[in-house]
């Protein structure tokens, strides 16, 4: 057992995952850098020093997730902070194209089932499966806490609005999986209101990372600083919310 917080961050071998990491061990916690191939996870690690430890996590792999909270179980007896951040954007985007012309290929008239259950079995499936894991864990915690790494583009009531500026973009692949997601979260921060577990979802904003070929405009610093604010937050701080930084709500 031991006295720092331990936190988890599935998919923390870079982006924006790697970067919450990093900022949590800056911050006194022992991160778990969750990573479906270990060795990625074993650099990410030893870059960001001692308190940090790769642990192999592939969140649609349902031995990978036992295992993981086995270890987890074994090791520590707990887990304080779960940062759900593992996702993907797509599975056939080609290379060179654009987000626009993806998009095209994938509006509800014409999407490959296929595409969209891959997608929404990373980013919805893979994080309901992570929670039912380590829910056991959490609940060892003192000051249990969840943060699900959303998108604004996920907002119902920001596409609606016809003057939104990534509403042609929204379709069912990755902008409704991150739609599934803000659902899952208000269910969870319900289910787990009566015991003081927070659960929050958070939106990194436009960010450059591998998820957008590098097309992102914000640094990984700014990408990360919502869900590390959200992470350390006091055991008397909202549950169930949708924020980016700092602290702005974005509507469901
Ligand atoms: P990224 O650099 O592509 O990182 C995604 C991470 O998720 C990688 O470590 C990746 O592992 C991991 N991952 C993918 N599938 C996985 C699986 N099945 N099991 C475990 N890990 C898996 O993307 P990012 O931009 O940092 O994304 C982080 C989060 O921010 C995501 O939830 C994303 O939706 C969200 N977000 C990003 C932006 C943005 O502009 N970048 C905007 C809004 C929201 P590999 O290295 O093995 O591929």
């Amino acid at each position: 057992m031991q006295d720092q917080p331990l936190a988890l961050v599935t998919g923390a071998n870079q982006g924006i995952g790697y970067e919450i990491a990093k900022e949590l061990v800056g911050h006194g916690h022992t991160v778990l850098v969750g990573s479906r191939n270990i060795e990625r996870g074993e650099t990410a690690a030893r870059e960001i020093g001692p308190n940090a430890h790769a642990l192999q996590l592939d969140v649609t792999d349902h031995a990978s997730i036992a295992a993981a909270a086995q270890h987890i179980a074994r090791a520590f007896g707990r887990l304080d902070v779960l940062v759900q951040n593992a996702a993907i954007s797509n599975t056939r985007r080609q290379p060179g194209q654009s987000v626009e012309d993806y998009a095209k290929t994938t509006r509800p008239g014409n999407v490959s089932l296929d595409e969209m259950r891959a997608v929404w079995d990373t980013n919805v499936f893979g994080v309901l499966a992570v929670y039912q894991a380590m829910l056991p864990l959490l609940r060892q915690s003192k000051a249990a806490r969840i943060v699900n790494v959303s998108s604004g583009v996920g907002s119902l009531t920001t596409n609606s609005d016809p003057a939104a500026p990534w509403r042609a973009i929204f379709g069912p692949v990755y902008p409704a999986s991150k739609t599934a997601l803000n659902a899952l979260t208000v269910a969870m921060a319900i289910e787990l209101e009566p015991e003081g577990i927070k659960v929050n979802a958070v939106s990194p904003g436009f960010t450059k990372t591998n998820l957008n070929g590098y097309a992102g405009t914000d640094p990984v610093e700014a990408g990360a600083r919502e869900a590390v604010r959200v992470a350390l937050l006091g055991t008397d701080s909202p549950t169930g919310t949708f924020t980016r930084w700092e602290n702005e709500t974005i509507p469901w």
